[in-house]
Formats: C-alpha cells, sequence, structure tokens
C-alpha cells in the first residue's frame, strides 16, 4: 500500500533533543512504500542560515533528511514563519526540494493547496508585518551578511528589541481568518486544503456559496509525533507514528 505524508511544526531544535530522536526515528521507518514526504514549515525552530547550522546542532538533521532522499523518497519543503530562510545550499545538502507558499499539487489525481498557514491569519497584523519584512530579499541579505554569532544572538536573545526577536519568539498564534481560507481555494480553485502552523489539528468543513471544501490542519511536534497520512485514492486520516509507518 503506497502513502503520502504530510508533517509540519516540528520545531527541531538542540534543546529539544527527544523530538530530534522521534524525527529520525521516523524518518527511517516511514521509507517503505512512501511516495512522498511533505513538509509544510516550521522544521526548524529557527533556521538562519547553512552556515550556522553546526552551531545550532542542526547538522545531524540535514544528514536524516539526506539519507531519506538518498533512498529514493521524495522530499518537498515548505518554508515557514521560523525557517523562512531555508535555500538552495538546504536543498543541496539534503535533497529536499523546496517549494513555493503557497502550492498547488496533485495528490493522488486530487489538486491540494499547500501551505504553511500563517499567511492565512490576516487577523495578526503584527506578524504579516513581520513576514512582509523577512521576505523582502533585500532585509534576507542584510540578515546573512551578519556573522553567524550575530544571527544567533537576533535570534535567540529574548530580551533583544530587534524586530525578528519581537515577531517570533513572545507571541500567540492566533487562528486562521475564514475569508482568507476561501479566498485562497477559490483563487487556486480547489476543494481542499492542507496546512501547518496554528498548532491546531483538525478536519474542518468550508462552506463557500453551495460548494463545500475540506481544510485540514496538521499538528505539531511538541509532545509527540504529529502526521497526516494519505492513501490512495482518498483515505486520509490522522495517524500515530506506529500506523503511518508501513509494514509492507
Ligand atoms: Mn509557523
Amino acid at each position: 500500500m503506497t502513502q503520502t505524508v504530510f508533517i509540519s511544526d516540528l520545531h527541531l531544535s538542540p534543546e529539544r533533543p527527544d523530538i530530534n530522536r522521534l524525527f529520525f526515528d521516523f524518518l527511517e521507518r516511514i521509507t517503505v512504500a512512501t511516495d512522498r514526504l511533505y513538509i509544510l514549515g516550521d522544521l526548524f525552530e529557527y533556521w538562519i542560515g547553512n552556515d550556522a547550522a553546526n552551531a545550532l546542532g542542526q547538522t545531524q538533521v540535514l544528514a536524516a533528511l539526506r539519507d531519506l532522499t538518498r533512498k529514493g523518497i521524495p522530499v518537498h519543503v515548505m518554508r515557514g514563519n521560523r525557517d523562512f530562510l531555508l535555500n538552495e545550499a538546504f536543498s543541496q545538502a539534503t535533497g529536499c526540494e523546496l517549494i513555493s507558499d503557497p502550492s498547488v499539487v496533485e495528490i493522488y489525481d486530487r489538486p491540494t493547496l499547500l501551505t504553511h498557514g500563517d499567511r492565512l491569519c490576516t487577523d495578526d497584523h503584527k506578524h504579516q508585518q513581520f513576514r512582509d519584512l523577512v521576505d523582502d530579499p533585500e532585509w534576507q541579505r542584510w540578515f546573512l551578511a551578519k556573522p553567524v554569532s550575530e544571527r544567533i544572538r537576533l535570534a535567540t536573545d529574548a530580551r533583544s528589541r530587534s524586530e525578528l526577536n519581537k515577531s517570533i519568539t513572545a507571541m500567540e498564534i492566533m487562528d486562521v481568518n475564514p475569508a482568507a481560507v476561501s479566498a485562497a481555494l477559490r483563487q487556486h480553485g480547489v476543494d481542499l486544503i492542507i496546512h501547518g502552523h496554528t498548532h491546531r489539528p483538525a478536519f474542518h468543513d468550508v462552506i463557500m456559496g453551495r460548494t463545500r471544501a475540506c481544510r485540514i490542519v496538521l499538528g505539531d511536534w511538541f509532545q509527540h509525533s504529529n502526521m497526516l497520512r494519505w492513501r490512495p485514492p482518498a483515505d486520509i486520516a490522522f495517524a500515530a507514528d506506529s500506523d503511518a509507518v508501513n509494514r509492507a
């Protein structure tokens, strides 16, 4: 039996080695009969450039992803609001394909809108301002030109008054705006959206006039692993790690 697996919001960080281990186990065990793995943002608690990966204990994660792609499992990674600086160097190190946010992909012939989800939280004006700032290539060049130690300080120092820190450390995550969800579904002409970010895993019906769509929200990896498993044609369900692991 084949499957496509979706995960997001792992927030991998050296401060939570238990979650890193869960992730490594997961990667080792999903290989059989998994067609594709989608990681829809916030794989890392923060990502501040490939040259900082060593200092942040992230190289093991890169190696684990590379092992998976070398086994022939395609892995598609979307940037989240914490790892928005993932770039080609990450792709080259891991063999993962970076995909745009949003992306429409055919999953077993069903067009599906994939997004990290924070852009749907339109009521959170502060966050949208932050996202506009850090998505600006000029801001990214400015940030990446700083020494690694300075970047780490900016990303981690809770007392820092920088925009970066104000925006990504102490912010409660608002839920998505329903009108933004409907607009995105209409714009892309699909009736299924899968996203993360809000850490509120659920299946939602979305009523749009006479049509009905579905919004699936992925869970985070704070207490345990969380994944969505899609078996063709349309068997879509959350799965515990042990279920998602195929025993073919
Ligand atoms: Mn997020």
